[in-house]
């Protein structure tokens, strides 16, 4: 019995986070040690170089990739982002998240995750279409909607996917939809795919309070990131009664204890780009804003924000992980010995995005197209079912909900690699 050697190819904070976390489910299952790595490390990943010919005329080379961390329960599923600060080891991790999750919910995917290295608001829109257009070009042959289906992140849209679906069916020759998920409708998207992420973290945020026997309308929250998930969220949490007293993006945020207009947020977004000199409220900064108090703080932007510096000043009653891997592990830690603060960990709390480009995907490949309504109650339906398992797992064997969550994923993924053999 010799132990594995582990490559330096993904050595960062971020993947030693998501490895800590499985190390830590795996033995709280005792899965057998000649699983463990190969259920832990990513099955492969493929690094590309991508010219982009410049308004000005220049060339710039962004670098991309795309980590396939598990294709043994289906064809890999899981976002690309665009962000300056992407690295191989992060998309790593998130792509070992990505498999969790989808086993968790039980969906027939495996786990992987693309990134590239660019700031997209650099970008002309028609630099951001060749780029985008040449990323699906440079991996044309590592994806297909039964080997892996990418789909929107931080810093992509339904038209980046969109361009991405084109540059795929142009070059396999007829339409291919269901290569891709979160396109726009017109090319074959779900209805409710847009709002699926922050609508599914909003619902489950809603069970617990009700778990908790906390009123909606006595319910406060305050959200770090106002992309996709975090305004998402936030809308349909101030739909269900509940009063959002704070928002942010990475210019900083506003507070407001009367409640932010969301609309005047929204339109203010639209036309400025960003929330800097929103007057809908005081300024904060980012950091203040998490420790707030309120009743629900939900991390909807990037990884490691709640920290062993700030988890102790945490002021929540609910932490709602929008974002993926917004907690770290010795966070993770003062959280549980606190004891006072219910976390919705991430593979739970923001599975609604990948459940309903699941819906896309079987739209796309039977082309018969459902209704906003039966998106919602089905995705609803999906999320009930994880929330009991997730309590379940965490009654029955005394976990943390994390830890619950991660071992329900992870126990799946091993099953199936068990059952198969040792090649997928
Ligand atoms: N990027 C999203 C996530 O982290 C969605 C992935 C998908 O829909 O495939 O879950």
């Amino acid at each position: 019995m010799s132990k594995a050697i582990v490559s330096s190819l993904y050595d960062s904070d971020v993947f030693k986070m998501a490895c800590r976390q499985f190390d830590k489910a795996a033995d709280a299952i005792n899965l057998p040690e000649d699983l463990r790595d190969r259920t832990k490390y990513p099955r492969r990943c493929l690094a590309v170089s991508l010219p982009v010919r410049r308004m000005d005329g220049s060339v710039t080379v962004f670098e991309g990739y795309r980590v396939q961390h598990n294709v043994s329960t289906g064809p890999s599923k899981g976002g690309i982002r665009f962000h300056q600060h992407v690295t191989l080891g992060e998309v790593a991790a998130l792509a070992m998240w990505m498999s969790w999750k989808t086993s968790l919910v039980g969906l027939p995917y495996g786990g992987a995750k693309g990134g590239v290295i660019v700031d997209p608001t650099l970008l002309t829109p028609t630099e951001l279409e060749h780029l985008s257009r040449r990323y699906m070009q440079e991996m044309v042959n590592f994806f297909g909607p039964h080997t892996d289906v990418p789909a929107p992140d931080v810093g992509t849209n339904e038209r980046i996917m969109g361009w991405m679906m084109d540059t795929y069916s142009n070059h396999v020759g007829h339409l291919s939809p269901a290569v891709v998920t979160g396109k726009p409708i017109s090319l074959g998207g779900s209805l409710g795919r847009r709002e699926a992420t922050g609508a599914g973290v909003a619902y489950l945020t809603k069970k617990y309070l009700e778990d908790l026997k906390i009123p909606l309308n006595k319910t406060t929250v305050a959200i770090q990131g106002f992309g996709n998930v975090g305004s998402e969220t936030a809308i349909a949490l101030a739909a269900y009664g509940a009063k959002i007293i704070a928002i942010s993006d990475y210019t900083g945020g506003i507070y407001n204890a009367k409640g932010i207009d969301l609309k005047k947020a929204l339109n203010y977004i639209r036309t400025q780009k960003t929330l800097k000199d929103f007057d809908g409220g005081e300024p904060i900064a980012n950091e203040q804003l998490l420790e707030l108090k309120c009743t629900v703080l939900a991390p909807a932007a990037l990884e490691r924000v709640i920290t062993d510096k700030n988890a102790k000043k945490l002021k929540c009653r609910v932490l709602a992980e929008a974002a993926n891997g917004p907690t770290t592990n010795a966070a993770d830690k003062i959280i549980e010995e606190r004891g006072d603060i219910e976390l919705i960990p991430d593979v739970l709390c923001n599975s609604g995005g990948v459940v309903v480009s699941y819906f896309e995907w079987l739209q796309n490949l039977s082309s018969f197209y459902w209704s906003r309504d039966e998106v919602m109650q089905k995705l609803f339906g999906i999320l009930d079912k994880a929330k009991d398992s997730v309590d379940v797992q965490k009654k029955k064997f005394g976990f943390s909900r994390r830890l619950a969550a991660l071992t329900l994923g992870i126990q799946r993924v091993a099953d199936a690699k068990a059952a198969r053999g040792l090649f997928p």
